[in-house]
């Protein structure tokens, strides 16, 4: 009997509850699943923390076969595979730091057919034993992660990549997708090309990482702008702290822990075992910071990074993008933070100038200095900015960058532009700001008598205006290439700066200097919106609690904290303060293995901390004993010859529940557990929860007969939450 083959994605749902504990897919990975699943090739673009590995872990687990995942960070395969395994999913991997015997092993468990995902280096792979091993086994797919890595135009060029043409030719019929978070139009052929993918389908998502809120700043007293943005925003989190120079990254990191915070430097001068250890405490640890140069962050694979601050300024958009992305993976708020100044603006542009690289290189770095300058001082929404240069339309300001959420005054200082323009020229073209400045306001230094710059004519002309303010004018000139930098910090007008003397065009420039500095007020509603993972003062007890529940779990099984529950999913238990494993069941990030493992230890910190606010214990109910007995609950889900289909989890059939109206209800049930005394649940269950986002009843009646409410809580709550759900559709 032959049927038409059914639509995977019922099932792909059905996995993604059951092992990862999530609800529904993110954006494409749904598509990704189906075209995987059903044997085709892909090429997946997506930002760092889209959600990538999904789209060839899931199709891994539904096809027949094992998945073989190319990956070139050794560093980062243990804690996939650790991950993996938290999951109870079969993973191993193979690469130059498994011993002899643990290699033969993986290889034993893979010729058994026992395993449901293997990662393996790139060179690794391309050995011929590998080869001929994977030709004799059962493969379900290949992922190529990083596919970036096989051209020559990126920055993380690695010539084994382009070895991987094998697979096309030695295993034609076996679907490859190819994965990365960055790749511009020549890459993306080169990734073609190799793993001959013309004609797959290309899922290509928004680059846009809503979650990071980006801030630029002038620099004033830089370690302590740091010191006050960690200890008023970000006070024991983890984050990255991005310098220039190994000597920066070391006296930084020096000043943090003198100051109380916890930080590690991280180079490329220190001891490859300096530098493992930092890495090491880095993932493992909840609150480290990390000094490093660009040196670190290749291969940090940890979720919740909740700031990165640059001292100094990355070398281009490409990195300033990259670097940042390594903040909130896991989707909860985050900060991207910089400070910069003039000596900085002028001392890129002149490196850049002075160095021997070939003419066509130096141009085109150029040009990627300036687009980051140009970003740096930009009075627009710096998202817009952001994806602008990377070709993406953001149609909005998007309401969580600085400019946004605090205007600068843009000011028309064409007048004040050419005063120090003809500073400059008239002292010769050689002199730096600082000189400048002293003949703009009029100040008779030693320096000026000298020179007899007290008697030309722009002596004291800016005299309105005071040394902070010519400064900041100053660096935006020479950010946007009106003056340039040359030898011992002097500064030149530029061919640009021409028709702006002129007058034949203008200028409008930032009045950053003249923007008084941040509130408290202004403080605490940017830190609503950033920061910490936010969690209600009333929940952070608890959070806390799980928190540190969780990093004892993490020593005890050797594996960094987020393997065990991530801070999204710690979060959503704090909030929901489940009192059964079927609740705690319901929490985005609790699958079947993790609620058999640690449901238990969970709900009794959920107790301790709840005093009267769960409801008492009561028999467990099928699910949860099924849930609590330890099986691999793995075992059951390939399709295997002989073994009965999966019992798959139902999937709700209705329309889509409106986030607003959840939102809206969720509130709602806070605050009546709050009235009430009562946990979260008891108020309404999540199943209700989600049944009226979607369902939308206007009226009480229309509450009769809707799954988990029962005539005692429309009693008690029916009003209440017709009248949220009224407040947000009639708004
Ligand atoms: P990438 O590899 O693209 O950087 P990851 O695959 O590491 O991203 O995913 C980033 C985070 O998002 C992880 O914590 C992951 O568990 C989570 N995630 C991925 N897909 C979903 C989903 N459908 N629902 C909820 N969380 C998800
Ligand atoms: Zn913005």
């Amino acid at each position: 009997m032959t049927t038409a083959p059914a639509d995977p994605l019922p099932r792909a749902l059905g996995l993604l509850k059951q092992v990862w504990g999530y609800d529904a897919f993110r954006g494409v990975q749904g598509e990704i699943v189906r075209t995987v699943v059903e044997g085709g090739n892909a090429l997946v673009l997506m930002p760092t923390g889209g959600g990538k590995s999904l789209c060839y872990q899931l199709p891994s687990l539904l096809r027949p076969g094992v998945g073989i995942v190319v990956s070139p960070l050794i560093a980062l395969m243990k804690d996939q595979v650790d991950t993996l395994r938290q999951l109870g999913v079969r993973a191993a991997f193979l690469n130059s730091s498994l011993s002899l015997q643990e290699t033969r092993e993986v290889e034993a468990a893979l010729m058994a057919g026992s395993l449901d995902l293997l990662y393996v280096a790139p060179e690794r792979l391309l050995l011929p034993r590998t080869l001929e091993l994977l030709e004799r086994v059962d493969v379900g797919l290949f992922a190529i992660d990083e596919a970036h890595c096989v051209s020559q135009w990126g920055h993380d060029f690695r010539p084994e990549y382009q070895g991987l043409r094998v697979l096309p030719e030695r295993f034609p019929d076996i679907p490859r997708v190819a994965l990365t978070a960055t790749a511009d139009d020549r890459t993306r052929a080169d990734i073609l090309n190799v793993l001959e993918l013309h004609g797959a389908p290309q899922f290509i998502s928004s680059f846009d990482r809503p979650n990071i809120q980006y801030r630029v700043a002038n620099k004033e007293g830089p370690k302590t702008q740091l010191l006050d943005f960690i200890v008023s925003e970000h006070r024991g989190d983890a984050g990255i702290v991005y310098c220039l120079s190994r000597k920066s990254v070391e006296e930084t990191a020096k000043w943090l822990v003198a100051q109380g915070i916890d930080a590690v430097p991280y180079h490329a001068g220190l001891s490859p075992r300096e530098r493992s250890t930092a890495q090491e405490r880095f993932l493992n640890e909840e609150g480290l910071i990390v000094c490093a140069t660009v040196a670190f962050g290749m291969g940090i694979d940890k979720p919740n990074v909740r700031f990165v601050a640059h001292l100094d300024l990355p070398k281009s958009m490409e990195g300033y993008y990259q670097e940042t992305g390594r903040a909130g993976r896991d989707g909860l708020p985050s900060t991207a933070w910089m400070v910069y100044g003039l000596a900085d603006v002028v001392n890129v542009r002149r490196m850049l100038a002075s160095s021997d690289a070939p003419e066509e290189v130096k141009r085109v770095e150029a040009g990627k200095l300036d687009a980051l300058l140009t970003y740096c001082e930009a009075a627009t929404c710096r998202r817009q900015m952001l994806l602008a240069y990377f070709g993406e339309d953001y149609p909005l300001p998007c309401g969580n960058c600085d400019v946004c959420l605090n205007p600068p005054q843009v000011r028309d200082m064409t007048r004040e532009a050419q005063m120090a323009l003809s500073a400059a020229i008239r002292s010769g073209n050689r002199f730096g700001a600082a000189h400048l400045t002293d003949i703009l306001l009029g100040h008779s230094t030693e320096k000026v008598l000298a020179m007899n710059h007290h008697t030309l004519p722009t002596f004291g002309v800016g005299a309105a205006h005071d040394e902070k303010t010519w400064r900041s004018v100053i660096r935006q000139l020479v950010s946007l290439g009106y003056l340039a930098a040359g030898e011992h910090h002097g500064l030149s007008a530029t061919g640009k700066a021409r028709a702006l003397l002129k007058g034949e065009t203008t200028l409008a420039l930032r009045e950053d200097t003249l923007v008084p500095h941040v509130t408290k007020r202004e403080r605490e509603r940017t830190r609503s919106t950033a920061g910490r993972a936010p969690v209600d003062a009333h929940d952070q007890p608890l959070f806390e609690a799980l928190r540190a529940w969780r990093l004892g779990k993490a020593r005890e099984l050797a594996v960094p904290p987020y393997v065990i529950f991530t801070d999204a999913s710690l979060k959503g238990i704090a909030e929901l303060r489940p009192g059964s494993l079927a609740t705690l069941g319901t929490v985005s990030g609790v699958g079947q293995r993790k609620l058999a493992d640690f449901g238990d230890e969970v709900l009794g910190i959920v107790r301790d901390h709840s005093d009267g606010m769960v409801r008492p214990s009561r028999p467990p109910t099928p699910m949860e004993l099924g849930a609590r007995s330890n099986t691999a609950v793995l075992g059951l889900l390939k399709p295997r010859p002989a073994a009965p289909p999966a019992p798959l989890i139902d999937v709700p059939t209705t329309s889509e529940p409106d986030p607003a109206v959840a939102d809206a209800l969720r509130d709602l049930r806070k605050t009546l557990a709050r009235e009430t005394g009562l946990s979260a649940f008891v108020i309404f269950p999540n199943a209700a929860l989600e049944t009226l986002a979607a369902r939308q009843p206007r009226s009480v009646a229309h509450l009769q007969g809707l799954p988990g409410l029962g005539p005692k809580r429309i009693e008690a709550y029916g009003d209440r939450i017709i009248e949220a759900i009224n407040a947000v559709l009639d708004r």
